[in-house]
Order: C-alpha cells, then structure tokens, then sequence
C-alpha cells in the first residue's frame, strides 16, 4: 500500500486503541510509526525485508518501552499498532512480509486477496483510506466510542 494509506490506517486503529485516552498525540504518533517500515530503502536496506517482520516491530516497540520519554509512555503500544498495522496492509498484496524475518525468509499475504491486489492498487488504497477516514470520523463524532452504562 502508499504511505498516505498506511499512516490513515494506523491512525484509524490507533483512534480506536486511544479513544479513552483522548490523546491525539499518540494517534498522529501512530501514523509516523505506519510508515516507519517503508523507510528501509532511504537507509539502504532491502525493501520488504527486516523492517517488515515481528522481530522489527518487537525491537523498537522494546526500544520505546524501555526509553520512552515522560509523558508518552505508550509509545511502544503506539509502535506495536502502527508497525502491525503496516504489515498488515502489505499482507494484502502480492508481494507479502517476511513475518518471521531473520528466522524464515518466507513471505506470508492473505490466500485468495494478495494475489490480485498490487502494492499501488487505486482500489485498495482508496478503499483503506475510505475505512481509514470514515472510522476517524465517527471516532471523533463519539459515535464508535463504546459505553457500557
Ligand atoms: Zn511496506
């Protein structure tokens, strides 16, 4: 998927995640971290490789929990859901992640969607940032926020 349609997922996650918090800070957070894997070719790293696995996603969510500055500290739950997020959308298309990179260099994507949907699919992306706005949306109007009461 396009960076634009990865960071409104993990913000539309992450509003979901955050919603009793109020915190917009950690949903804007979350979206930085959604694209975060994509960045493997700017620092010369195989793309779809390392960035795009568990362990990835376990080590800076560790790094975070473990050196998170005050006040932000959930940025490792931020991390884990914008990262997860990410390998996620990218299961969906044909080339899939390496989840268990460096274990298993296998790739892993959705049977039956990932073999029709490109990285670049005006349709998928444009469907994920439909979901992606319209959850948002109704975050932010209050009508998704579940009250048991
Ligand atoms: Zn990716």
């Amino acid at each position: 998927m396009l960076k634009k349609t990865h960071a409104l997922f993990g913000m539309a996650i992450a509003s979901l995640v955050f919603r009793s918090l109020r915190s917009y800070e950690y949903i804007v957070m979350t979206g930085i971290f959604a694209v975060l894997s994509d960045l493997d070719t700017v620092i010369g790293l195989k793309h779809r490789d390392f960035t795009h696995s568990l362990s990835f996603t376990f080590l800076v969510s560790l790094m975070l929990y473990v050196a998170s500055p005050k006040g932000y500290e959930l940025a490792w739950l931020s991390a884990a859901i914008g990262i997860l997020s990410h390998l996620f959308l990218d299961s969906l298309t044909r080339g899939g992640v390496p989840l268990y990179h460096p274990l298993s260099k296998k790739r892993y994507s959705l049977p039956l969607v990932a073999k029709h949907v490109k990285y670049d699919s005006l349709t998928a992306n444009l469907f994920f940032i439909f979901i992606s706005v319209f959850l948002m949306v109704k975050m932010m109007q209050g009508v998704l926020i579940w009250n048991p009461t």
